[in-house]
């Protein structure tokens, strides 16, 4: 009966909201609002919801709660909605918002195969409540094993999927070995059969375009519910140092495959990672000014000090005016990538709030349209009254305000033994932190299989050559990998699989 009455309930106040509007986000992907509503509706249990949406203004929303509880909104979109729903449940009764950005969002690089299915629902709830509208997708690292419930969980919230395509990874497999990335010797810097995510094409050899461009439209038709995509190239800076290539800078190298990716894309959104050694505007912008989106990584900044913070030939000055550079060779939407979260950090918070918080008031000032922060769900708990204040200032970015940064003193040993491994990465400080790390009642709290494997990574050569003694095929396979991600996408199980090996690796040590 309860049952029935609740469904009664659910239908009449669909039909009491009026007509839904359908609505298309900027990149042309339909979001389904009957979705949203019926999820705002079903959070605020026990009052009636009267939505008017307007379709201008993107998410701007107003509300009022009436006498016997009715909320009343008008809002831009259906996520505007939502988000009123948020702010009764917070125990408001009225309020008028505007968000300073039009894109708001997370990237949990990289991998989700390290999250269980009830952390990446957590994340994306967390989502929802900051008032967040985009989450950057690593395609090829976890993402088909959970990619129903991000789906699912995504549209309620009206979050929009931008799919992040590694291009070696994802394109670059289709091309013959014969062309891959060499050292000075000559020799393929690819470690293993297959690119990895470190790994690169040699921009110079041209036999291997054809292949690759055939390997973008093979995925692409793989993929065709990848409506906006992002063109990200091989992490780090690994460029190929065949002769011909050693005499080109770090775009020249990227620029030959961005330009085949553009071109076969032509029926996508198509988005362009900015990073690592390729801040400056390339000459060439037959394509990257056509582009809808741009998204710059400032992952070499300061984090302790604001973008602006000095008028001297700071690293963080040289970020900022390539930054504006771009802003004036773009005129589609351009969002700053803040590696909030920095798995390299394993956890510890490394950054100043006020810089971020000086950061948005600029950014604001310069047209930047959006934000998104590197954020997952493991090892969240120290970030998160940080992460309560960006999603705050992302919508009133000129307010003040209070942040209490160290809310788990608790954490402090754990820092304490993070700091020591830094400092001195020996046999004795790796047991110590992973021993933390296994013997702790919620290690999930921490991102503890990124830590174990990097850590083991980051040892000494001492402690190396005593973690290298083993006959175990899968021990080697971990300790042969450079990425935690790539090695979770070789082995079953992955997140059971990674713990076990760096539990039975601890044991021996
Ligand atoms: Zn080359």
């Amino acid at each position: 009966m309860k049952k029935v009455l609740t469904v009664l309930i659910f239908l009449s106040l669909v039909v009491a909201s009026g007509p839904v509007f359908p609505s298309v986000i900027p990149n042309g992907t339909a979001v389904d609002e009957s979705v949203i509503l019926a999820f705002a509706r079903q959070l605020a249990i026990g009052k009636t919801v009267e939505a008017k949406i307007t379709g201008k203004g993107q998410d701007c929303y107003e509300f009022d709660t009436a006498s016997d509880g009715t909320i009343h909104v008008k809002a831009g979109t259906a996520r505007g909605v939502l988000y009123a729903v948020y702010d009764v449940l917070d125990g408001k009764t009225s309020g008028k918002e505007t968000p300073s950005f039009s894109v708001r969002g997370i990237n949990p690089c990289e991998s989700f195969s390290r999250h269980t299915p009830d952390m990446i629902i957590r994340l994306i709830d967390r989502m929802g409540r900051w008032k967040m509208n985009r989450i950057i997708i690593h395609t090829e690292y976890g993402f088909e094993r959970y990619k129903d419930l991000i789906v699912r969980e995504c549209a309620k919230r009206g979050i929009e999927l931008v799919y992040y395509l590694y291009d070696n990874v994802c394109f670059g497999n289709a091309v013959p070995r014969a062309y891959w990335a060499v050292d000075k010797q000559g020799k393929v810097r690819a470690p293993h059969d297959h690119l990895e995510a470190y790994d690169r094409v040699c921009a110079s050899k041209t036999e291997g375009f054809g292949p690759y461009r055939k390997g973008v439209e093979s995925y692409l038709s793989k993929h065709s519910d990848f409506r906006h995509i992002m063109f990200a190239t091989a992490d780090g800076g690994d460029y190929c140092q065949c002769p011909e290539c050693s005499l080109k800078g770090p775009w020249e190298q990227v620029l030959p495959f961005f330009n085949l990716f553009f071109d076969v894309a032509s029926d996508r959104t198509r988005e362009l990672l900015v990073y690592h050694e390729r801040y400056e505007v390339p000459k060439d912008l037959s394509r990257i000014g056509k582009l809808n989106r741009v998204m710059y990584d400032l992952h070499s900044r300061n984090r302790m000090s604001a973008l602006t913070d000095s008028g001297k030939k700071t690293n963080n000055r040289y970020l900022y005016d390539r930054l504006l550079e771009w802003r004036k060779a773009v005129s589609g939407t351009l969002c700053i990538f803040e590696n909030m979260m920095m798995q390299g950090d394993f956890g510890v918070p490394n950054y100043s709030v006020e810089a971020y918080l000086e950061d948005l008031r600029q950014f604001r000032q310069d047209g930047i349209n959006g934000m998104i922060y590197e954020v997952y769900e493991t090892g969240i708990r120290p970030h998160l009254p940080v992460l309560n204040v960006l999603s705050k200032a992302m919508w009133r970015s000129s307010d003040q305000y209070q942040i209490k940064e160290d809310a788990n003193p608790e954490l402090q040993h754990f820092y304490r033994l993070v700091r020591n491994f830094k400092s001195a990465p020996n046999l004795e400080n790796l047991k110590a932190l992973n021993t933390f790390l296994l013997n702790h009642p919620d290690r999930d709290h921490f991102d503890w299989l990124y830590i174990g494997f990097t850590s083991m990574k980051r040892c000494d050569a001492k402690a190396k050559s005593k973690l290298s003694q083993t006959s175990d095929p899968l021990e080697k396979l971990f300790l042969e990998t450079n990425k935690l991600w790539d090695f979770m996408e070789k082995v079953e199980n992955p997140r059971e699989t990674t713990g076990r090996i760096i539990t039975k690796i601890m044991e021996r040590l």
